[in-house]
C-alpha cells in the first residue's frame, strides 16, 4: 500500500453558491450591526458547520417566531425562502427581520405568484416538508397550488386546468425533466418558468459530477443529510454509472478501508458545504495514502448577488 496513489476526480464548480454566500454573509452582517444575538428562522443553510460557526458568533437558530424570546433582536430568514404569513407575523409582532432568501428561490416565490393572478392552478414539483417547497406553496391559496414528488404523481394528478407548473431550485435536472415530459403530455397547454426554476448552481455541480463520476470506484459529495442538492449529487454519480456514491456529512467515520482499495474516486461538495471540508477529507485520505488530483471543471461561475438593506 506504501507505494500506491490513489488519484481523485475533484469535481468544479463545486461548494458554495451565491445564495448561499450572500445568507452566510447576511447573518454576519447582521450580528456586525446590531450585535447579538440575532435570530435565525431555520438552518440559514443546510451544513452543521456553518450553523456551529454561526451559532459560536451570537445566532440563535429557531424554526419559528414564536421562539424569538426577546421580540426587540433581529430575525434573518433563511436562504430557503418563507411562507407570505412569515413576514406578516413579524410585522404584527414587531420583528425587524433581514430575509435572506436566495434571489433565485424568490424568483420562483414571484412566478407562483404571477400564474396564481392569470387565473392558473400551479404545480409545484419538489420535495414535501423541504422549507424551500413550504415557502413557495406559502405564496398562494393551498387550494390554487399542488406538489408532484414523483413520476407516478405527475400520471395520476388531477387539476383544474389552466395549469401552470414551477420547480424547487435544487432538484436533480434529469429526474424533473423526466416529470416536467409527463405533465406537458397530460396538460398540452400547461405554462412552465421563462427560464429554468433549477437554478444555475445545481444545475453546474450536476453536470460536472455527470461528466466524472462513471470513471470514479468510488464518488464522494460532501454535504448534510438535509441538503436536497447534496443528495441529489448522489444520485447523479448512481445515475452517471458510479454505483457506490455517497454522502460524507462529517457525522460518521470516512470509510477509508474501502477509499484505499481503490484508483480512482471522485469528489464533490453541495451548495451549502464549506470547501474546507472537501480540503479536510483530502487531507484524511492523505494520511492513509499518497494522493493525486485532478480536476475537472465544468461551467465557470462568476453570479454574484447584492445584500439587502439591514
Ligand atoms: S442552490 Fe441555487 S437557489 Fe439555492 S441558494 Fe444556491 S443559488 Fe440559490
Amino acid at each position: 500500500m506504501k507505494n500506491k496513489e490513489i488519484k481523485i476526480l475533484l469535481a468544479a464548480p463545486r461548494g458554495f453558491c451565491a445564495g448561499v454566500v450572500r445568507a452566510i454573509d447576511i447573518v454576519e452582517k447582521v450580528l456586525e450591526k446590531h450585535g447579538s444575538p440575532v435570530y435565525v428562522r431555520h438552518e440559514i443553510v443546510h451544513n452543521k458547520q456553518v450553523v456551529d460557526e454561526l451559532k459560536k458568533k451570537g445566532a440563535i437558530f429557531i424554526e419559528e417566531l414564536s421562539e424569538v424570546e426577546n421580540k426587540s433582536r433581529p430575525v434573518v430568514f433563511s436562504a430557503h425562502g418563507v411562507p407570505k404569513t412569515v413576514p406578516i407575523e413579524a410585522e404584527n409582532k414587531k420583528i425587524f427581520y433581514v430575509d435572506a432568501t436566495c434571489p433565485l428561490v424568490t424568483k420562483v416565490h414571484r412566478e407562483a405568484e404571477r400564474h396564481h393572478k392569470d387565473g392558473y392552478t400551479i404545480i409545484l414539483i419538489g420535495h414535501k416538508d423541504h422549507p424551500e417547497v413550504i415557502g413557495t406553496m406559502g405564496q398562494i391559496p393551498t387550494d390554487k397550488i399542488k406538489l408532484v414528488e414523483t413520476i407516478s404523481e405527475a400520471n395520476n394528478i388531477k387539476i383544474a386546468e389552466p395549469v401552470a407548473y414551477v420547480t424547487q431550485t435544487t432538484l436533480s435536472v434529469a429526474d424533473t425533466k423526466d416529470i416536467i415530459d409527463i405533465l406537458k403530455k397530460r396538460y398540452p397547454n400547461i405554462k412552465g418558468p421563462v427560464k429554468e426554476d433549477i437554478c444555475y448552481a445545481t444545475t453546474n455541480r450536476q453536470e460536472s459530477v455527470k461528466q466524472i463520476a462513471s470513471e470514479c470506484e468510488m464518488f464522494f459529495v460532501i454535504g448534510s443529510d438535509n441538503s436536497s442538492n447534496s443528495k441529489r449529487l448522489v444520485e447523479v454519480a448512481i445515475k452517471a454509472g458510479c454505483k457506490n456514491s455517497q454522502l460524507i456529512t462529517f457525522e460518521k467515520d470516512f470509510p477509508i478501508n474501502e477509499i484505499v482499495k481503490c484508483n480512482k474516486i471522485g469528489l464533490t461538495s453541495g451548495a451549502s458545504a464549506p470547501e474546507k471540508l472537501v480540503q479536510d477529507f483530502i487531507l484524511e485520505i492523505k494520511k492513509h495514502i499518497k494522493v493525486s488530483i485532478q480536476e475537472y471543471t465544468g461551467a465557470i461561475e462568476s453570479v454574484a448577488f447584492k445584500l439587502p438593506k439591514m
